[in-house]
């Protein structure tokens, strides 16, 4: 496996100003590869000020151009400098009622541009309390397969984070990430996927604290970093520790 990527989630936060006094505290760090996903209208801002440090958005329209008021295509996000984008993140799928078909076909078209689709997946806390993880990621993966098919999958990063984690300051526990991020290997292991270089990230409440026991647990090679990304010195701690 490659380096463990670590992946800031600015969500809709941030101004001109803060921006740049967010931007310009982090620094690239040997042996991590580092990434920040920004509101469309700052990607050009962060790009002059990123040095060493991937860029990516948050989401992506399934479609290449055309009568589509408000989406903003991967091609765009190509040209403004993004590496990565967010696909299927628990927000757009609850809030914005995006189906497990619209997130396959997002990190398709992703993939077709050179994006690198970061897929996000996980379970509420319902699921978990009814024992259905693994059915429920399972679901929400074999949309993006039977769109993108194994060999693009191969070249997606996987994302897990549970609903549940997020923005809540609950973390997963290491058992929980480790047991389930071995689950998402096996899945795609059986779905004929090369699943050994398929980065797959943990997100939920990761803060500097609980960072180094996540990444060393089995089968997490980085995560997917929301409010403590938008703190410099946080997300910097959490990058060290990956
Ligand atoms: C996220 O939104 O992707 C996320 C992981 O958020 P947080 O770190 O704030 O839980």
């Amino acid at each position: 496996m490659s380096k463990k990527l670590v992946a800031g989630n600015w969500k809709l936060n941030g101004s001109l100003g803060a921006n740049e006094r967010l931007l310009s505290a982090l620094a690239a760090l040997p042996g991590v590869e580092m990434a920040v996903c920004v509101p469309y209208p700052y990607l050009a801002q962060a790009k002059s000020a990123l040095q060493g440090i991937a860029l990516g958005a948050q989401d992506v329209s399934e479609y290449a151009s055309g009568a589509f008021t408000g989406e903003v295509s991967a091609a765009m996000l190509v040209e403004f400098g993004c590496r990565y984008v967010i696909v299927g993140h628990s927000e757009r799928r609850a809030l914005f009622a995006e189906s497990d078909a619209v997130v396959g076909r997002k990190a398709l078209a992703a993939q077709a541009s050179g994006l690198v689709p970061i897929v996000c997946v996980g379970e509420t806390l319902a699921e978990r309390e009814a024992g259905q993880v693994m059915d429920v990621v399972g679901r929400q993966l074999a949309a993006v397969l039977e769109v993108a098919g194994a060999d693009a999958m191969a070249r997606m990063v996987v994302a897990y984070e549970p609903v549940w984690a997020i923005g809540t300051g609950l973390s997963a526990t290491a058992a929980q990430v480790g047991e389930v991020h071995g689950g998402l290997r096996s899945w795609l292991r059986t779905h004929d996927v090369d699943a050994d270089g398929v980065r797959i990230l943990y997100g939920g409440s990761v803060k500097p604290d609980n960072a180094a026991e996540l990444f060393a647990v089995n089968d997490v090679d980085g995560g997917l970093i929301g409010g403590a990304s938008l703190v410099a010195e946080d997300f910097m701690a959490i990058c060290r520790s990956a």
